[in-house]
C-alpha cells in the first residue's frame, strides 16, 4: 500500500484498455496523502490525463460525506474512475487524504475526499476543515454523500460536516459573492439507500430547511450578516436505490445521472459556467498546492491573492517559455550583423519572433489574473525589445556604412566621362543613400519602441558631406590642373614668338598674352565651378592658385626659352642677322673696301643691348606690369616661398656679364670668319 502513496497506480477497474493513452488518462494519483503532504506529481498528472491544454475547458467535481457511505463506489460508477474500495469482506478502513483521477471519457477530474467526517469517528476534525477549504475553492460541483436515514438528523455529525463548509465558505467567497461570479458552488445531495417510502421532494424539504438552519446558525462577519445561502449555493437532490437489495435499479440510475455531468444540452446539467473558479487547466496544480500550503499553515485563504499569486508563477513560466524560443530566434542574426552585414528584413524577422512569443505568451496567459498578464506580458515585451535593440543599432550601424560607401561608388560612377555636372551628380547619390538609408532604418524599426534612427542619419549626412566635399575639392583640384595645362598650350606659341623677335615691347606682349590668356582660364574656371557648388571663399582661392600656376608655368616658359644655349642661340641669331645680311636680308659679302669693323661694333652692340631686355621682365606700358592682383590674401604677393618681384628678374648681374662675355665670343668668331673671307676673295 505504501507503495501507492503519492505515485499512481493502474486501473483496477477491469477496462484498462490496450493503448497507452487510455491507461494513462485511467490512472489515479492522491493528491494529499495522510500525511496531509501534497503531493510533487499533480502537474505532470494532469499532463498524463490531457488536460493540461484545456484551458477553462475542463471542470472538477469533489465528494464529501461520512465514512463508509460509499463515496468511492458512486465516483466509480458515476465517473468511470478507478478509486479505492472498501472491501467488504475485511471492513478495512481506507487511508485518509484526498484522490483524484480524469473522468473517463469527459475532460473532469474528480476528487475522492476520504475520511472528510471525522466527526463520526471523533477524530481529525481539522482535516476536514482543510479538505473543505481545498475543495471549495477549486471544485464547482461538491457532491454531498449521505444515508437516507441520516436526512433530517439535524444534530448528526453530518450535518456538522456542511457547517464547516458554509463557515469556510464564507471565509473563502464572502466578499466576492456580490459579483456573483467564481464564488458560487453546486450542493448535489446524493441520497443513497433510498427505499422510496418517503418521496425524493419530501427529503429536499427536509434538508433544505435544516440548511437553512445550519446557515442561520452561523455566527457570520458583521458586513455579510444579510447574506441568504442561496447567494453562495445552489442546491440540486438526488436519490439512488439500495446498491445490494436494487442492484439493477441502482446501476441503471446511476447511469441515468451520469448524464448530467456530461451532456450539456439538459437543463439540469451540473456544470454550469457560473460554478467554474476560472483557474487555467495549466495552473490548477501550483494552484492547489499553494492553497493547500496556506490551509497547512493556518493562514487566511485570500483567493484573490492566491489567484494573483498563480497568475504571477504561471504567467512567469509562460513567459519564460515563449522567451526561450525568441532568444534562440534572435541568436541567429546576432553574428552577421556582429560582422557588419546589413539583415535583409531584418524587421519583419524580429517582428515575427516578437509576434510568436507574444501571441505564444497570449494563449497561455491571457486566462490569468488580468492585471498580472498584462504586467508580465510589459515585462516580457521589455525584455524582448532590449535583446532586439542591439541587433536594431548594428542594423542602423551596418546600413549606414554601406549607404556611404554605396554613395562614394555612385559619385565616382557620375563622375567619370566628362559630360556631368558635379552638383547634380552628388544630389543624385545623397538622395538615393539617404533614402536607401531612411528604408532600411524603417523596415527595422519596430512598433511600440522608443528605438530613433534620426540620430545616425545626421551623422551619415554628415560624413555624405564630408566625402561630398573632398570629392569637390579633388575635382576642383582635377579642373584648376586641366587648365593650367591648356593654359601652358595656349601661351606656348605666343610667348616664344615674342621672346624670339625680342622687339623693345616684348615684355609687353608677353604679358599681354599672359593676361588675355589667364582671362580665359578664369572664366573657363568660373563656368566649370558652378556646378560644383564651391563656396565663394574656395573660388578665391582656386583662382589665386590658378593664377599662381599661371605664372609659374610662364616664367617656366621664359626660363625654357632663356636658357643657355636657347639665348645664346636667338643672341647669335639676332647678331647674325644684323652683321651677317643686309636690311633686305639678303646675305652679305664682305668686300675690302667694306666696313666690317662698323658693321661688326653696330650689330654687337645692338644684340649686346637685348641682354638687359632678357634680363628683367620690364613692360614699356607700366599698368601691364601689374597683370597680377595684389589683395594682400593673394597668394601671389609675396611670402616665405613664393617673392613676386623677384620673379620679375630672369638674370641677375653676374648672369648678364657671363652671357655677354660668351656672346662676344660668339660675335668675335663670325667677325674673324668674315675677315677672313675678305683675304681670301683679295687673294683669289
Ligand atoms: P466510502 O468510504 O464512502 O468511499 O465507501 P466505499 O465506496 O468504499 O464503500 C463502502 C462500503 O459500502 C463498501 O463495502 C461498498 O460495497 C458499500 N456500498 C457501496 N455503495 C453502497 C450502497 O449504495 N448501499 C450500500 N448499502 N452499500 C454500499
Ligand atoms: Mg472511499
Amino acid at each position: 500500500l505504501g507503495a501507492q502513496l503519492n505515485g499512481t497506480k493502474p486501473t483496477m477497474n477491469g477496462h484498462a484498455s490496450d493503448s497507452n493513452e487510455s491507461s494513462s488518462t485511467s490512472e489515479r494519483l492522491q493528491v494529499i496523502n495522510d500525511e496531509k503532504n501534497f503531493t510533487t506529481h499533480l502537474t505532470s498528472q494532469i499532463g498524463r490525463w490531457g488536460l493540461r491544454d484545456a484551458g477553462f475547458n475542463y471542470n472538477i467535481v469533489a465528494v464529501f460525506g461520512s465514512q463508509s457511505t460509499g463515496k468511492s463506489t458512486l465516483l466509480n460508477r458515476l465517473f468511470g474512475t478507478t478509486f479505492d474500495v472498501m472491501d467488504e469482506t475485511r471492513r478495512q478502513q481506507t487511508t485518509k487524504g484526498i484522490w483524484m483521477c480524469r473522468g473517463k471519457d469527459m475532460d473532469v477530474m474528480v476528487m475522492d475526499v476520504e475520511g472528510t467526517d471525522g466527526r463520526e469517528r471523533g477524530e481529525d476534525q481539522d482535516f476536514e476543515r482543510k479538505s473543505a477549504l481545498f475543495s471549495l475553492a477549486s471544485s464547482e460541483v461538491l457532491l454531498i454523500n449521505l444515508w437516507e436515514h441520516q436526512v433530517g438528523l439535524y444534530q448528526g455529525a453530518n450535518m456538522g460536516l456542511l457547517k464547516t463548509v458554509f463557515e469556510v465558505n464564507l471565509g473563502l467567497f464572502g466578499k466576492k459573492a456580490q459579483d456573483g461570479s467564481q464564488g458560487r458552488t453546486l450542493l448535489l445531495f446524493v441520497i443513497r439507500d433510498h427505499i422510496g417510502v418517503t418521496p425524493l421532494a419530501n427529503l429536499q424539504a427536509t434538508l433544505t430547511a435544516d440548511l437553512e438552519k445550519i446557515w442561520d446558525s452561523l455566527s457570520k462577519p458583521q458586513d455579510l450578516q444579510d447574506r441568504q445561502l442561496s447567494d453562495y449555493f445552489d442546491l440540486a437532490f438526488t436519490a439512488l436505490p439500495h446498491k445490494i437489495l436494487a442492484t439493477d435499479k441502482f446501476e441503471a440510475e446511476v447511469q441515468e445521472l451520469r448524464k448530467r455531468f456530461v451532456d450539456k444540452t439538459r437543463d439540469d446539467f451540473v456544470f454550469k459556467p457560473v460554478y467554474h473558479k476560472r483557474i487555467p487547466a495549466d495552473g490548477v496544480a501550483f494552484y492547489m498546492e499553494n492553497i493547500w500550503e496556506q490551509v497547512q499553515t493556518n493562514k487566511d485563504l485570500d483567493l484573490p491573492t492566491q489567484q494573483e499569486l498563480l497568475a504571477q508563477f504561471r504567467c512567469d513560466e509562460i513567459s519564460s517559455v515563449a522567451l526561450a524560443d525568441f532568444t534562440e530566434q534572435s541568436k541567429s542574426q546576432r553574428r552577421p550583423i556582429e560582422a557588419g552585414h546589413v539583415v535583409e528584413g531584418l524587421g519583419d524577422l524580429m517582428r515575427d519572433w516578437r509576434s510568436q512569443a507574444l501571441s505564444r505568451y497570449d494563449r497561455d496567459a491571457s486566462r490569468y489574473h488580468q492585471g498580472v498578464y498584462q504586467r508580465k506580458r510589459a515585462d516580457l515585451l521589455g525584455v524582448m525589445d532590449s535583446t532586439l535593440s542591439p541587433l536594431f543599432l548594428g542594423q542602423l550601424k551596418n546600413l549606414h556604412r554601406s549607404c556611404l560607401s554605396a554613395f562614394k561608388r555612385e559619385l565616382l560612377e557620375g563622375l567619370r566621362g566628362d559630360e556631368y555636372s558635379f552638383a547634380d551628380v552628388v544630389e543624385k547619390a545623397r538622395t538615393k543613400c539617404e533614402t536607401r538609408f531612411a528604408d532600411g532604418a524603417k523596415e527595422v524599426s519596430l512598433e511600440d519602441t522608443d528605438w530613433t534612427w534620426q540620430d545616425e542619419l545626421v551623422s551619415l549626412r554628415e560624413e555624405i558631406s564630408n566625402v561630398a566635399d573632398q570629392c569637390r575639392k579633388d575635382e576642383t583640384k582635377k579642373m584648376v590642373n586641366l587648365i593650367e595645362r591648356n593654359f601652358r598650350k595656349q601661351i606656348s606659341e605666343p610667348v616664344d614668338i615674342s621672346l624670339n623677335k625680342a622687339t623693345p615691347d616684348m615684355w609687353d606682349k608677353v604679358l599681354s598674352t599672359f593676361k588675355e590668356t589667364l582671362e580665359k582660364a578664369e572664366l573657363t574656371y568660373l563656368a566649370k565651378a558652378k556646378s560644383f557648388n564651391c563656396t565663394d571663399d574656395e573660388n578665391v582661392a582656386s583662382l589665386a592658385a590658378l593664377r599662381k600656376r599661371a605664372w609659374l608655368a610662364l616664367r617656366a616658359k621664359i626660363d625654357e626659352q632663356t636658357a643657355d644655349t636657347a639665348i645664346l642661340g636667338k643672341l647669335r641669331t639676332h647678331f647674325e642677322e644684323r652683321f651677317r645680311y643686309d636690311e633686305n636680308a639678303v646675305p652679305r659679302v664682305w668686300r675690302p673696301d667694306d666696313d666690317i669693323d662698323g658693321a661688326f661694333k653696330t650689330a654687337k652692340e645692338q644684340t649686346m643691348n637685348l641682354i638687359p631686355r632678357y634680363a628683367k621682365i620690364t613692360p614699356v606700358d607700366p599698368s601691364l606690369e601689374f597683370v597680377l592682383p595684389s589683395e594682400p590674401s593673394d597668394p601671389l604677393n609675396s611670402t616665405d616661398e613664393f617673392d613676386f618681384p623677384s620673379t620679375l628678374v630672369i638674370f641677375t648681374e653676374t648672369k648678364s656679364l657671363d652671357l655677354t662675355s660668351r656672346f662676344r665670343k660668339d660675335a668675335d668668331a663670325y667677325y674673324v670668319e668674315a675677315k677672313r673671307s675678305t683675304v681670301s676673295s683679295i687673294a683669289q
